[in-house]
């Protein structure tokens, strides 16, 4: 396998390479460094995040800059500010050995004027947004007359943001030689447009397969009602502990109200979006990167293409409006080699999304329950004698303290001492828990003891099935189902409604669970089923013409 110094960079280099511990060329990196540094064509690269694209071109960048020469001679466009700090910091590492290549960096929502100076006292390589880059260009700030190399970084993300006429605008503006070359992690009908109206005959270079997700990742889905979204996730946060991790949100004001909930219920979480005032989102930025936040509450765009190592886990709080927004978010772990986790809330409506995803990034999603009360508690008690068994016990004042500590509690046994240990720890978590509807609980058999929900043996329950007519499900076919699904004694089955994409039928409480168990393991139409007893806890008297069937039957 070949090293970093079998490409021909120059010592300088190498020793930047050598300071930043990277031993081994990623495999973009041997694909393309070699072929930026020694040929000339146009260039698109699609890898994977997090597989070490800004290297592939950044230190063949720094080589090719020309010293002598005070003009511009690469630009890099990225989508956005975080982006465009996160690059130029790289280069200046790769460039730290060779202090002569001046790099700037330009985005919006900082003073245009210093970014101005910045030019004019001398930049080889830019790196900036497209929208601030255009501005420069229309007032006349920036000379990109002389550019050789032009990078589009995380071009699909670019145009996903509506940066297609800035874009075309700066394509424009430099000389029509100008090499180009693009990354991206996946190939959007767009950035196939863009590519193939811009560039000229590019040699296409792909790592691993096309849009697929990293490795290292596994992916976990948890099916709830809406409404109980956000108690989901508290669950979720509180049996896995130790998240430090991105919950992904489609809105500002998703992100913002995420954040305050989980800031208020004791979360060390804060919110990233793109209408931050600057200096906020470097904050928040900076404390996440530093650990001292635990977790990001972001919009996709906010989070794009943030280099931050380590995240133990995704959280999709609501999946993305394309299906492609999801190997970027999950992107995000599993990354340099170690091992994460994509989880993602979905409501029933949403679960045939997951179909798509899943033929995306060529993995299937792991059903997972939302973990119960019990759970979370066990959890976090088993969490704390982790702890309790890491301490050292050797301090010099604990044994002269015992004997207080021991009278004190002489009046009770150890045993008594133990449940008040374990109360201790998961009060907090009884008091504070609302409850989950039953379909998201996980133990679902809980919510059918006697009390737990109104109603004798003989009530009949209204569930709700993600099929309809478009899926050419009639009543008949509906029976046939539940007959296939079911065992044992006949299946009362009341009121059946076929409507366009969700169906429901009347079926007895007792019953309920149970098909809602058996007929969720099927499909029907190429389609995975989805089942669950109508919100509100429905309960209805035996409807009088109710359908009868047994075992094998069809319906009267
Ligand atoms: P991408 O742009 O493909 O998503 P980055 O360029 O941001 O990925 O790199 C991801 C991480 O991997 C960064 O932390 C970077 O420092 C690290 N990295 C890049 N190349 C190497 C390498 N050859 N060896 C070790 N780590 C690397
Ligand atoms: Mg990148």
């Amino acid at each position: 396998m070949p090293n970093f110094d079998s490409f021909g960079l120059a010592p300088s280099l190498l020793q930047a390479i050598a300071d930043l511990n990277f031993e081994k060329p990623t495999p973009v990196q041997r694909k393309v460094l070699p072929m930026i540094l020694g040929g000339s064509r146009d260039l698109v690269a699609l890898a994977q995040t997090g597989t070490g694209k800004t290297a592939a071109y950044g230190l063949p960048l720094v080589q090719m800059t020309d010293q002598a020469n005070p003009a511009i001679q690469a630009v890099i466009l990225c989508p956005t500010r975080e982006l465009c700090m996160q690059i130029t910091k790289d280069l200046a590492g790769f460039a730290k050995h060779t202090p002569g290549v001046r790099i700037v960096a330009v985005y919006g929502g900082a003073p245009v004027r210093e970014q101005v100076w910045a030019l004019q006292r001398g930049a080889h390589i830019v790196v900036a947004t497209p929208g601030r880059m255009n501005d420069l260009l229309r007032h006349r700030n920036a000379d990109l007359s002389q550019v050789q190399r032009v990078v589009l970084d995380e071009a699909d993300e670019m145009l996903n943001m509506g940066f297609q006429e800035e874009l075309e605008a700066i394509l424009s503006n430099v000389p029509e030689d100008v090499r180009k070359l693009l990354f991206s992690a996946t190939m959007s009908k767009a950035v196939a447009a863009i590519a193939g109206k811009y560039m000229r005959n590019p040699e296409e270079v792909v790592v691993g397969q096309r849009n697929a997700g990293s490795e290292n990742v596994s992916h976990e889905c948890y099916k709830v009602h809406a409404k109980d979204r956000y108690p989901a996730l508290k669950r979720i946060l509180d049996f896995h502990r130790n998240v430090y991790g991105i919950v992904f949100c489609r809105t500002r004001a998703e992100t913002q109200e995420v954040a305050a909930n989980l800031m208020r219920d004791g979360y060390n979480a804060d919110a990233l979006h793109g209408e931050m005032m600057q200096e906020q989102r470097d904050a928040v930025m900076k404390k996440f990167r530093a650990r001292e936040l635990q977790l990001l509450v972001a919009t996709d765009v906010a989070a794009r293409g943030l280099d931050v190592t380590h995240l133990t886990h995704v959280i999709n709080y609501n999946l993305p409006d394309e299906p492609e927004g999801y190997t970027h978010r999950s992107g995000r772990t599993g990354r340099a080699g170690k091992a994460g986790t994509s989880i993602v809330i979905v409501n029933m409506r949403e679960e045939f999304k997951l179909r798509t995803i899943e033929q995306i990034i060529k993995k299937t999603f792991i059903h997972k329950t939302v973990p119960t009360l019990r759970n979370v508690c066990e959890s976090q008690i088993l969490g704390l004698v982790e702890r309790l068994k890491g301490l050292d016990t050797a301090h010099p004042m604990l044994d002269s303290m015992l004997p207080v500590v021991t009278a004190a509690l002489a009046e009770m046994t150890p045993d008594e001492v133990l449940k008040r240990f374990v109360l201790l720890e998961c009060k907090r978590f009884w008091d504070e828990d609302k409850g989950l509807s039953e379909v998201t609980q996980g133990d679902r058999h809980q919510a059918f003891e006697p009390g737990a929900r109104r109603g004798n043996p003989g009530d009949m329950v209204t569930m709700e099935i993600n099929l309809g007519r478009r899926n050419r499900l009639t009543p008949a076919a509906l029976i046939t189902l539940i007959n296939r699904a079911t065992r044992g004694p006949m299946v009362r089955l009341g009121k059946i409604r076929i409507q366009e994409q969700i169906s429901s039928f009347e079926a007895p409480l007792e019953a309920a669970t149970d098909l809602e168990a058996s007929l969720t393991r099927g499909t029907f139409d190429g389609r995975k089923i989805g089942v669950r007893i109508a919100p509100g806890d429905t309960i209805t008297a035996p409807h009088p013409h109710a359908h009868s069937r047994s075992k094998g039957g069809g319906h009267s």
